[in-house]
């Protein structure tokens, strides 16, 4: 089993990733923005199915901060073998009002953290000529969504990113796949209206928000052999929503 780096691994989806990841025998490193302390309980949790897990800060949006924290891991842990681009933010609001900043800041972090850290680890997987990178999209940018024109051009970037990885990649034995989650019960989707969330449960045939383990598992899948010959897709996990 490998290394595994999950970034936003300190809450929500990504921690339901790293937890799956370290159950599964991966060692993990938990990356976060800013609440360490969730990131090392994150760690703790891990630890206790027999795996090394480390929480790390730094600021995915950031290439040098990105290049800092793989020399460190790759010193200390070793050449990654599972990249999970997963760190997102929203900044929601209606894009005739949309201010710049909104819409930069979720660029910045959603969709040039990931290719940040997409380009650092595909380096160092292509001189191990292995590896699998797993990009957290979303259906937002396959489908649109009223009043996320930042965060839906994000999403949507990371799949076109994620299929030119897995052409540039692929001859060097790595795997590049993006997982396109719906409604999740998270941080993220908590402060959204209850009308909103009715009305969204209303389009999805399972009825419900999904739960953070149910995209842990797409990723678990998509890390393991059982997907060996899988490279370039998009995996919708979203209670038949699209
Ligand atoms: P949360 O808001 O619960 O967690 C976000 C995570 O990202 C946190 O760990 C946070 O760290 C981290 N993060 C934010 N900015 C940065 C940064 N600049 N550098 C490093 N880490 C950062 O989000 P979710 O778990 O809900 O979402 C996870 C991913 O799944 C996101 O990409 C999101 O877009 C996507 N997604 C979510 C859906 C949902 O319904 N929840 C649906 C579809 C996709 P910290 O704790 O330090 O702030």
């Amino acid at each position: 089993m490998g290394l595994a780096i999950v970034t936003g691994g300190s809450r929500g989806i990504g921690a339901a990733i790293a937890e799956r990841l370290a159950a599964d025998g991966h060692d993990v490193v938990i990356n976060c923005a800013s609440s360490v302390d969730k990131a090392e309980a994150v760690a703790e949790k891990c630890r206790a199915h027999g795996v090394n897990a480390v929480p790390m800060q730094w600021d995915v949006s950031d290439h040098a901060a990105c290049e800092k924290a793989l020399a460190e891991i790759k010193e200390k842990l070793g050449v990654p073998y599972i990249l999970v681009n997963n760190a997102g933010i929203t900044r929601d609001g209606l894009m005739v009002r949309m201010k710049e900043e909104q819409f930069d800041d979720v660029i910045r972090i959603n969709l040039k953290g990931a290719y940040n850290m997409l380009q650092l680890c595909g380096a160092m997987m292509m001189r191990a000529k292995q590896g699998r990178i797993i990009n957290i999209s979303s259906i937002s940018g396959m489908v649109g969504n009223f009043g996320q024109i930042n965060y839906c051009a994000a999403k949507a970037g990371l799949l076109g990113m994620t299929k030119t990885a897995a052409k540039e990649l692929g001859p060097r034995g790595i795997t590049v796949n993006a997982v396109a989650p719906g409604f999740i019960d998270t941080d993220m989707t908590a402060n959204l209206s209850d009308d909103l969330k009715e009305g969204a449960k209303k389009q999805i045939a399972l009825g419900r928000f999904g739960k953070p383990e149910e995209i842990a598992s797409v990723v678990s899948f998509l890390a393991s052999d059982n997907a060996s010959f899988i490279t370039g897709q998009t995996i919708v996990a979203d209670g038949g929503m699209i």
